[in-house]
């Protein structure tokens, strides 16, 4: 197909894709509970004479688009499931269903993926390679979707050469499309601290350990570790979130808890920062006459874009949204568990602009008041299938 071709095309189904994504913003369903989302996707699969399997990695759907003349296999992929947040919208489209909301844009790109999915079906012809259509659960959730779809054995029988995703950008106006090379978003590990003291009277702290005190020294110290032995240009974040010592203005506590995240992209450092991070909260524990437990929970790993893989889609997008609409990106700091897949095949992940030209305030995902701008659903559409026909 050719960029007006697809154009013209997208146009023709784009009320049917606003459909599907109003639908699924209505009747959001949380990581690994998306059965009727499954159900949508595989009845709109099957309304399309689509060749598909339900139920994989839990309640994914993994769709084949043959190419009668090619051997080559690439993937695009979708997630499906939204967050436990109450929608603060006016909007007809709301959701239904309290305290869950797709405040991460998910039913957008399952609506986009859907259209796309429509449009290669009626062009397998002239398709130059074969698609697998990869719709995941648990996005939103460690251990992440994408490790179930993995073990399911997406990637292989038969095998992608690469995948394609992208994601929802409300920094960025719609029409445009964002596309970073490399390095582009951060690995991700939860800590979870208990610092355990001898509680007592605030007016006699000689006869206490606080507990408090030890955390305290971590939270200002511990960015120390990063400023003094991370590996150069390896971006690095620490920082602590939740603090809690239960005692009163005149009350130690014996326990206090302290909870934070590291982001950085460098498989080795983040683990050699774990052992000197566990080394020093033990030593501050150790000093103070207290002890710590320390868990840490390991999140996404670092996702990289394939330059050359990321090469050919920013040249197709170039091609088809025109070279303006076409911007780079920053790196990120949050994660995304598409990156599991990153270290298993060639990918790239690049960012749909979803803002509201005319809004004052377009709201940051996993916000109450997230939403996206309509025409982002068929700038998704026309970015996947230029994706396939030009890459
Ligand atoms: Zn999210
Ligand atoms: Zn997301």
């Amino acid at each position: 197909m050719t960029p007006k071709q697809i154009s013209e095309a997208v146009s023709a189904i784009f009320d049917r894709v606003h459909g599907y994504r109003t639908y699924l913003h209505r009747y959001p369903e949380l990581s690994f509970q998306e059965h009727n989302t499954m159900l949508f996707v595989s009845e709109t699969l099957s309304k399309l004479g689509i060749r598909h399997d339900k139920g994989v990695g839990k309640t994914g759907v993994v769709a084949y688009i043959e190419a009668p003349n090619s051997t080559r296999w690439i993937g695009l992929r979708s997630d499906l499931d939204a967050l436990p947040i109450q929608e603060e919208n006016e909007v007809e489209y709301k959701s239904l269903v309290l305290g869950v909301m797709h405040a991460c844009g998910h039913d957008a790109h399952t609506a986009i993926l859907l259209g796309t999915a429509e449009l290669l079906q009626k062009n397998r012809e002239s398709l130059p390679c074969s698609v697998k259509l990869i719709f995941q659960p648990g996005e939103e959730m460690a251990p992440g979707g994408a490790n179930y779809m993995i073990d399911a054995g997406v990637l292989e029988d038969p095998k992608p050469e690469y995948l394609v995703a992208l994601h929802v950008y409300p920094e960025m106006t719609v029409g445009k499309v964002g596309v970073r090379s490399g390095l582009y978003m951060a690995s991700s590990d939860e800590i979870h601290l208990q610092f355990i003291g001898v509680g007592g009277h605030g007016a006699l702290p000689a006869n206490c350990v606080n507990p408090l005190s030890m955390a305290a020294e971590v939270i200002l110290n511990a960015q120390k570790i990063i400023d003094e032995f991370h590996p150069e240009g390896v971006p690095t974040v620490l920082s602590f979130g939740r603090i809690e010592g239960l005692g009163s203005t005149n009350v130690i506590p014996s326990e206090c808890t302290l909870k934070g995240t590291l982001r950085t992209m460098d498989e080795a450092w983040r683990t050699e920062f774990f052992e000197r991070f566990t080394r020093f909260v033990n030593e501050v524990a150790t000093r103070y006459g207290g002890s710590v437990e320390f868990e840490r929970a390991p999140g996404y790993p670092f996702l990289k874009n394939d330059p050359h893989v990321t090469k050919g889609v920013q040249q197709s997008l170039k091609l088809q949204l025109g070279e303006a609409h076409v911007e780079d990106l920053p790196l990120r700091m949050t994660a995304e568990d598409f990156a599991f897949y990153s270290h298993k095949v060639p990918v790239c992940f690049f960012r749909l602009g979803v803002g509201d030209p005319a809004k004052t305030m377009n709201y940051g995902v996993h916000h109450p008041k997230f939403d996206i701008h309509a025409d982002a659903l068929r700038v998704g559409v026309e970015a996947m299938l230029s994706v396939v026909f030009n890459g």
